[in-house]
């Protein structure tokens, strides 16, 4: 088997440097345990902090250490009561293209209800992220503007895509041409806005005549500030991510946008898409449903080969994915 481990930390951007590729014997199967190969495997931002040796809500890698994380494969070899040869299931263990585990931690995928690797994108982790961020914390109401950063990826166009589900009107921001196309001629969004290009502040109060209602963070930094000056009294805002900040080796003081948030009594939540862990078999049935029923579509951006892992997770902090980044083993 070949595996990514952790060669060492990063200081700001990750390198290729990072990362060392190692290739090994796969373990044979003990009791309960199954072999497993990889079909795809999900690279996320959140990797990024388990670079750093501080404590999170999820361990930090070990130097030498294989990179854990969401992956997709099929059983190859089985000795646990329920999982059989052949059976697609989805797992932790990461960057490997095979891999030894307990049958009792991975979860069986239906191939029948989508095509299999959506259950690491729009039918997994950043479907329930923008599905529960966005209902239980951003709550939409019908008229209502919902603006969404980080809104060309995996859980950004799904935010956005769920709130004109409700009736909301959609503002997405985003980092390039083609993902703002993307999102108004394909996903419907009614405006949107290139942080890189436009200025700012104009661009959003330009796509934003009523004021801000939810805002969907997935970036933070100068995006989120530009944000904030156009909330509406009882804004909400699930606060879901903060890549802008993920690699920046000094971190500055603040927060500075607190009299914003006072002055138009909004409410900002964390969250964490494990709390709602108990809900999940309420929300992929309903977005399987709006997936067959054309109201939701999902595109994912897939790097074909194990050995480019690295390069598809460092693409992230570039932008060089449309939709959810995959790797296919
Ligand atoms: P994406 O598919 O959105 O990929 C990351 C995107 O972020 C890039 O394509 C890029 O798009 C944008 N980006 C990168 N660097 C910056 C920057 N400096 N400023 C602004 N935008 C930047 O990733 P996900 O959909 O998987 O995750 C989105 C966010 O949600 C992340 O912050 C992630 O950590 C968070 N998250 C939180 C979860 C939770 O439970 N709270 C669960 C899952 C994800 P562009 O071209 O627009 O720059």
């Amino acid at each position: 088997k070949k595996r990514f481990v952790l060669a060492s930390r990063p200081e700001g951007m990750p390198t290729q440097d990072n990362f060392e590729l190692k290739t090994e014997e796969l373990e044979a199967p003990q009791d309960g345990e199954i072999s497993v190969e990889t079909l795809y495997l999900s690279v996320d931002p959140y990797m990024r902090g388990r670079m750093n040796d501080a404590k999170s809500y999820s361990k930090p890698y070990e130097i030498g250490g294989t990179l854990g994380g969401g992956s997709i494969g099929r059983v190859i070899e089985s000795r646990h009561a329920s999982r059989k040869v052949g059976d697609i299931v989805l797992g932790g263990w990461g960057w490997q293209t095979h891999a030894t585990v307990s049958g009792d931690q991975v979860a069986p995928v239906d191939p029948d209800l989508a095509p299999i690797q959506t259950a690491l994108g729009v039918l997994g982790m950043t479907g329930l992220t923008a599905y529960f961020g966005l209902l239980d914390i951003g709550q939409p109401k019908a008229g209502e503007t919902v603006v969404v950063s980080g809104a060309g990826g995996a859980v950004g166009m799904i935010v956005g895509q769920i709130a004109k589900i409700k009736g909301a009107r959609v503002v997405g921001i985003s980092g390039s041409e083609e993902k703002n196309r993307y999102l108004s001629e394909e996903l419907g969004f009614d405006a949107v806005v290139n942080y890189k290009t436009e200025s700012l502040g104009e661009a959003l109060a330009a796509a934003c005549p009523d004021g801000v209602d939810v805002y969907f963070d997935n970036v933070g930094g100068e995006v989120t500030d530009a944000v904030f000056e156009l909330l509406n009294s009882n804004a909400r805002i699930p606060l879901c991510g903060q890549i802008s900040l993920y690699n920046v080796a000094k971190k500055e003081p603040g927060p500075r946008f607190l009299p914003q948030l006072l002055t138009r009594t909004a409410l900002v939540k964390g969250f964490l898409v494990g709390q709602y862990q108990d809900r999940y078999s309420e929300a992929i049935p309903e977005m399987a449903g709006w997936l067959k029923e054309g109201k939701l579509k999902y595109r994912e951006n897939i790097i074909e080969g194990f050995e480019r892992t690295p390069e598809a997770f460092l693409g992230l902090f570039s932008g060089d994915n449309l939709g959810k980044q995959l790797v296919k083993a």
